[in-house]
């Protein structure tokens, strides 16, 4: 099995930082069955070609083709420069652009139609976990966020608890592998999808998060921006 491991740095990072981090990489030997995916802001994603080592991802997408859409960016322009990946409904886009499951699903059908993996994020309140109603939000996620007939090498989903990002708090390893567990369950007619967990990822947490059933990689924000921490999070595969 390949691990997906995305370095999503949110709105951080200018264009010395881009060119340090990846001189960083350079030589880095990446076990066989990992793949690193970096999201940097938007701009930077011509700055970089991916390549066999190192994809990106954008941090989100216009659920339109084209047109009068100012500040939007379309699919056909990622793919043109070969990004391959985007991330869709990070809950920072849920809270603050009031991104709907319905927007999310959109913009994935609009995304797969380029040809363009949408990394679709669910996860529950610290509400809503506290009261075991993390199942219920997320099998309502599931059902109105992902394209109905996409199969499984079109998407991936990350499970990020949204009281576990940026906080330092995990849920339990079991907590992890039951709800990656109930995910697998829901989404198996869509075939085996790629299901990553995110939240205070870590290099000394991320090997025993990674072992768990049905976790295929991770999705990490803080400790994505320091290039050592994240080379040691890429070895804990
Ligand atoms: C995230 O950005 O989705 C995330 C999981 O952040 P952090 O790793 O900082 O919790």
């Amino acid at each position: 099995m390949t691990y997906t491991l995305i370095a999503n740095w949110k709105m951080n990072g200018d264009l010395t930082f881009f060119h340090d981090y990846f001189r960083a990489f350079e030589g880095f030997s990446f076990p066989e069955n990992a793949q690193m995916i970096v999201a940097p802001q938007a701009p930077l994603l011509s700055a970089y070609k991916p390549n066999r080592a190192i994809k990106l991802a954008a941090q989100n997408m216009s659920e339109h083709s084209s047109g009068a859409y100012t500040g939007e960016i379309n699919a056909s322009l990622l793919k043109s420069l070969e990004i391959n990946y985007v991330i869709l409904g990070h809950s920072e886009r849920r809270q603050y652009f009031h991104e709907s499951n319905a927007l999310i699903q959109e913009k994935a059908i609009q995304a797969i139609k380029h040809g363009i993996k949408p990394i679709i994020c669910i996860g529950e309140s610290f509400k809503a976990y506290e009261a075991e109603e993390t199942f219920k939000v997320l099998e309502k996620q599931l059902y109105e966020a992902l394209p109905k007939s996409a199969t499984s090498d079109e998407f991936l989903i990350a499970y990020e608890p949204l009281w576990a990002i940026g906080t330092g708090k995990t849920p339990t390893l079991d907590e992890i592998a039951s709800t990656h567990a109930f995910i697998a369950e829901k989404t198996k007619s869509h075939g085996a999808v790629s299901i990553l967990y995110g939240g205070s990822v870590k290099a000394s947490n991320a090997n025993e998060i990674m072992a768990q059933t049905h976790v295929h990689g991770v999705l990490v924000g803080g400790a994505s921006l320091k290039p050592d921490e994240f080379k040691a999070i890429i070895k804990a595969v």
